[in-house]
């Protein structure tokens, strides 16, 4: 079984092995996918449907 975590950023729930480690408090508050969307465009995706 694995942990889950709420992006903030896409709102979704994903496991966390979707997000990277953080040596404050464990995980980053938004997932690998969105860093690598501001990686590339210098700003996070909000893909939220609402
Ligand atoms: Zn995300």
């Amino acid at each position: 079984m694995s942990q889950q975590k709420w992006c903030n950023c896409c709102e979704q729930l994903k496991p966390v092995t979707e997000f990277s480690l953080n040596r404050r408090d464990g995980y980053q508050t938004y997932c690998k996918d969105c860093n690598r969307a501001y990686r590339q465009t210098g700003r996070f995706p909000f893909v939220s449907p609402r």
